[in-house]
């Protein structure tokens, strides 16, 4: 088969390259390959079952159309200092005013008009100081919320108006290498599972997400595309009750906190908190199972999630952060049983695990029934345990409670945001005709940039036509 762009990853990096394509009018052939199934057919089981099926031979919540982002939580944060280091490749100015731009797309495929995270400007001011109080910064940053039912919808309408307009979705193919004559890439090889085929193309955009990051990780040494090993975040999901985080969570919406807490100084910082939310669990391969957090714009609970994650960096002589996290989060499945495990957070400084019995002493009840209470201190690397208690400790000035013997903890929290694709301001690589977008690229870390991403790669390709 042949088309002048062939996209692979139908997540928001790959579908905002193809939109901009067609907002500037391009008239290029478009193939988008995606190894999930399309909007309206991905349904998780865990709404029937009540817990995870690890689904074969793909999780439905990270994979298909729209990827990670249709049953996410849909957080577009609309600030540049958020998402990733996108920024530091195409300048802050380009990057904020493109997130502007993104966001009214969004809103034209019907978004709520609402913005959360501005106003209530003196009791902001009062968050501010006792987060300096802690030696934590509060990063301003207003949070368009979809919410997970209506992202669905929003990728739906999205996904019926790009075929619409003549894209080509392959939905069931996975992409398994590219196609190289010397430093030029010509396209991609992909399989059903039955049949290998081939799409040649003047433009390859690998936009495979986290799930993909692994994959392209080997792509790049296999095929000596230039990259740099990046960073991994391992950290924790706390859960507390929504009366502890009552003011952050109305004067905020999303408290975005930093710190770099004593000994070992390493960043540290809150990542996407869901008020009223629930805590969920995400299989990657090789039944990795890893907590994360979402939240319905309707349906609430008494809770509020958000994750703790410290970032780790690797050079010699070891270097592969994602086999690292991986390595943990496979030491914390074990003592699970497969399950998440929960802990409380008095219990880690007691030195002693929790006993399933005991979560019932509490208030808060877990949003996640199926994860099983133990010790994840017998996982987490000493290091990243010690970063994270010291910074709920730090939270605990901004929001009084945070700390409490109740508060719970889920692991194993993974982000895999591995191996930086290096490339130019236009996206190219060291491969002719190859680009590489959105999470899997190494520089985002979000719906939002992601789509920037996505955008900023279509406007450069229609400019051929
Ligand atoms: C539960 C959850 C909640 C989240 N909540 C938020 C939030 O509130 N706000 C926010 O900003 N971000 C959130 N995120 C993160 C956000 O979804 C991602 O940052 C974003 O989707 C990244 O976009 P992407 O296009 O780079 O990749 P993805 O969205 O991951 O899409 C990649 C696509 O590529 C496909 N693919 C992978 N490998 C191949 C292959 N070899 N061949 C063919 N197809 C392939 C995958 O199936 C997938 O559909 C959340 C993520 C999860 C999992």
């Amino acid at each position: 088969m042949n088309a002048d762009v062939v996209i692979v990853g139908a997540g928001p990096a790959g579908i905002f390259t193809a939109l901009e394509m067609l907002k500037k009018g391009s008239k290029q052939k478009i193939v988008m390959v995606e190894k999930g199934q399309s909007v309206e057919k991905r349904h998780c089981p865990k709404d029937k079952t009540g817990h995870c099926m690890n689904c074969k031979p793909y999780c439905h919540i990270t994979t298909g159309f729209s990827g990670a982002g249709a049953f996410s939580d849909g957080k577009l944060s609309l600030s540049c200092e958020v998402g990733g280091d996108l920024p530091t490749l195409i300048g802050e100015n380009l990057a904020q005013e493109t997130i502007n731009y993104a966001d009214q797309i969004y809103l034209d495929f019907g978004a709520d008009d609402h913005i959360e995270g501005l106003g209530n400007d003196t009791e902001r001011k009062e968050i501010r100081k006792h987060a300096i109080q802690a030696g934590l910064k509060l990063v301003d940053c207003p949070i368009r919320h979809l919410g997970t039912e209506k992202a669905q919808s929003l990728y739906l309408a999205i996904e019926k108006y790009l075929l619409e307009q003549g894209v080509e979705i392959l939905f069931g193919y996975e992409c398994s290498n590219i196609l190289l004559e010397n430093d030029l890439c010509r396209g991609v090889s992909i399989s059903d599972g039955k049949i290998e085929q081939e799409i040649y193309a003047k433009h390859t955009v690998v936009a495979t997400g986290r799930r993909g990051a692994d994959w392209l990780e080997k792509l790049c040494a296999e095929h000596n595309i230039a990259h740099a090993p990046g960073t991994v975040d391992i950290g924790v999901r706390v859960e507390v009750r929504n009366e502890v985080m009552e003011m952050v969570n109305r004067v905020l919406y999303e408290s975005k906190l930093i710190g770099y807490p004593r000994p070992f100084k390493n960043k540290v910082r809150t990542f996407c908190q869901n008020p009223g939310g629930f805590v969920s669990q995400e299989n990657y391969d090789k039944n990795l199972a890893v907590v994360n957090g979402h939240s319905y714009k309707d349906l609430k609970t008494d809770n509020t999630n958000l994750a703790i994650l410290c970032s780790h960096n690797f050079s010699v002589p070891f270097n592969q952060p994602i086999a690292y996290a991986q390595k943990v989060g496979e030491l914390t499945n074990m003592l699970g049983d497969g399950h998440i495990l929960v802990q409380r957070f008095g219990d880690i400084l007691d030195g002693k695990r929790t006993w399933q019995k005991e979560l019932a002493q509490s208030n808060i009840r877990p949003t996640l029934p199926d994860a099983v209470a133990g010790d994840i201190t017998a996982a987490m690397p000493y290091r990243s345990m010690v970063n994270i208690i010291g910074f709920i400790q730090a939270m605990d000035h901004v929001v009084p409670g945070f700390a409490s013997t109740e508060t719970l903890l889920y692991s194993p929290e993974l982000k895999f945001y591995s191996n930086r694709v290096k490339m130019d301001s236009d996206f190219n690589t060291s491969l002719r005709g190859l680009h590489c977008l959105g999470d899997s690229s190494g520089w985002t870390r979000g719906l939002m940039m992601a789509s920037v991403m996505g955008t900023l790669m279509g406007r450069k390709i229609a400019e051929e036509g």
